[in-house]
């Protein structure tokens, strides 16, 4: 089954006389469980295909199917709740809350969701062991390195089990030994679980984690690299 499906997508951007097609015709098609890397240059279109595809951005042209279900036909709020069952996010700059302990920064999701406080202390434990970082479940954010720090937002994509995770450049802070290990990290859990992965980088090293890489280039996709 195709988990992600996209057909002709397109963006446009029209800021004053300025007109800018950042995703122009993108048709993809991911399957359950693979890994794909977006790659390409600085304005390629990446984040904005990924602003897309997790239906946080509308497109002005050609759809996106997620898990078989079209986003376009889902309201703000049927998305809002699509996202939450089914996607986990990992971000660049860890997005962690500074006021929460680690532990409260996993639980975040399962707050949302009236999660009761006991439950969602233990299963923030489960997934702070998978990442690895049980011992700092009491630490703030400005108490981790970058490292621990992306371990802590892991943590917090997977704990509810997504189906999907769409990662943003998610070493794009961290040196290049803990960006291999926080690689090595993600795709060991995902390959276990048969999560399905996308993974936007510019990190020329990325397309060693992944099954495919698909290079954009204004909008368009320019190469697809199978490994
Ligand atoms: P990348 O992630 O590869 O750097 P982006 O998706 O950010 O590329 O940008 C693609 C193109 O779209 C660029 O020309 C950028 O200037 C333009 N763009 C991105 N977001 C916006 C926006 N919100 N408004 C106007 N133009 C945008
Ligand atoms: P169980 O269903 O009894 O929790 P599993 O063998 O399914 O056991 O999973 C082992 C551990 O891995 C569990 O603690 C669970 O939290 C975690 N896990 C399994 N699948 C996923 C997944 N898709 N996403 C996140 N965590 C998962």
């Amino acid at each position: 089954m195709n988990v992600i499906e996209t057909i002709n997508l397109q963006k446009h951007y029209q800021i004053g006389d300025n007109s800018v097609l950042a995703v122009d015709g993108i048709d993809l098609n991911v399957k359950e469980g693979e890994f794909v890397c977006i790659s390409g240059r600085s304005g390629s279109g990446k984040s904005t295909l990924l602003s897309l595809l997790a239906g946080l951005e509308s497109p002005t042209g050609g759809e996106v199917r997620l898990l078989g279900q079209h986003l376009e036909e889902m309201n703000e709020q049927e998305r809002g709740r699509f996202r939450r069952a089914h996607i986990g996010f990992i971000f660049q700059a860890y997005n962690l809350l500074p006021q929460f302990n680690a532990w409260e920064n996993v639980a975040v999701p399962l707050e949302i969701r009236g999660i009761p406080l006991q439950e969602r202390k233990e299963k923030s434990m489960e997934a702070l062991e998978m990442v690895g970082l049980t011992d700092h479940a009491e630490h703030r954010p400005t108490e981790m390195s970058g490292g621990q720090q992306q371990r802590i937002s892991i943590a917090r994509a997977i704990i509810t089990r997504p189906d999907i995770v769409f990662a943003d450049e998610p070493t794009g802070n961290l040196d290049t030994r803990t960006g291999t290990e926080i690689m090595s990290l993600l795709t060991d859990l995902f390959r276990r679980w048969g999560t399905t992965f996308l993974v936007v980088s510019h990190d020329e090293d990325m397309h060693r984690y992944t099954d495919r890489e698909i290079r954009l280039k204004d909008g368009k996709i320019e190469k697809v690299i199978v490994q």
